[in-house]
């Protein structure tokens, strides 16, 4: 179980930002204000960080987090950059857009931020709270809307701390949000798809790139982390298994060992921050399956167990 803790509430200024960057760099979570909503930033680099993100908003499911950063720059070390994306970054950030596009193989950002996809959601916020923050952390900033899952997005600290106070290590208050709307979305991966409308309308859009864009059918944005085929390993995977069988590597949790474990002392968050990084290990080894202990249904085993329930799905 997650200690009890004393949210802090920072102020922008030179000692508070270096104490959130402090805390973010750490391996803490801050929600900071976006000009859209406050975001529930940990750092982009460090698995146990992203899956506290998971834990704190107590989400039931692992969807793909937008990755923050301070410039053009910080975004090309992360994702595989074009010229249509130079041209978007330059009309519209820092701003409401994100753009997905293909993750670099020396990114260094954690699985759980892209639920295990080969693209990255990037995005410059126009917040100079936020911008300052992303300067002195130094690295990717994974934010979700810094609100519990289900619950309505936050504009203010008080917001934020009405649904996450005690659950994150900080709050850097810097007033209501302005826009309140949460980004546009654009796929580059590499053809060019609305994927969200949001912050940057549709006409502002059209203006850059000469044409319009209508939304992407079929709702592109949940299902990369539904479709069974991107969370499927090549083994066949089995649930619930408290041994493996002949031919079998284990994937194991709390008191039941494994080939690897997800967390021998049955810390849900630590096992969310293992388990891409230990499917994929276990799949190099090439076994005829992977048996994979059970993991409680509560807190983040919801989302953990989706993620498995997917690896053990019949095949297409
Ligand atoms: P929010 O944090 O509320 O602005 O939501 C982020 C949105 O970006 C979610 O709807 C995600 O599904 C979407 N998203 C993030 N990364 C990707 C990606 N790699 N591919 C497609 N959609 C993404
Ligand atoms: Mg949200």
């Amino acid at each position: 179980m997650p200690i009890p803790r004393i949210t802090e509430t920072l102020r922008p200024d030179a000692s508070g930002l270096a104490r959130a960057a402090a805390l973010v760099r750490a391996g803490d979570l801050v929600a900071f204000p976006t000009e859209t909503v406050y975001g529930l930033g940990g750092d982009a680099t460090d698995d146990l960080a992203v899956a506290r993100i998971f834990a704190a908003k107590d989400r039931p499911r692992f969807n793909p987090l937008i990755a923050h950063v301070a410039d053009v720059a910080a975004a090309q070390r992360l994702v595989v950059w074009s010229d249509l994306a130079d041209r978007l970054a330059a009309a519209f950030w820092p701003g409401p857009m994100t753009l997905v596009l293909p993750l670099r193989a020396d990114a260094g950002v954690s699985a759980l931020v892209t639920a295990d996809l080969p693209t990255l959601a990037v995005r410059v916020p126009a917040h100079p709270a936020a911008l300052a923050l992303l300067d002195a952390v130094g690295r990717p900033i994974a934010a979700p809307s810094a609100n519990p899952s289900g619950r309505i997005s936050p504009t203010s600290a008080a917001h934020v701390l009405a649904g996450l106070s005690g659950r994150i290590a900080a709050v850097l208050d810097g007033g209501p949000c302005a826009v309140g709307l949460e980004s546009t979305i654009l796929g580059l991966t590499p053809d060019l798809v609305l994927l969200r409308a949001g912050g940057v309308p549709s006409e502002a859009l059209a203006n850059v790139l000469g044409y319009s864009l209508t939304l992407h059918q079929g709702s592109a944005i949940t299902a990369p982390g539904q479709l069974a085929s991107h969370y499927a390993p090549d083994a066949r995977v089995r649930l619930d298994a408290l041994t493996p069988h002949a031919g079998e590597v284990m994937l194991g949790f709390g008191p039941v060992p494994g080939t690897l474990t997800l967390s021998a002392t049955g810390d849900l968050t630590e096992a969310a921050a293992h388990l891409f990084r230990h499917l994929h290990a276990l799949d190099a080894m090439s076994p005829q399956g992977i048996a994979v202990a059970p993991i409680p249904e509560t807190g983040l085993g919801r989302a953990i167990n989706d993620r498995l329930r997917r690896a053990a799905a019949p095949r297409n």
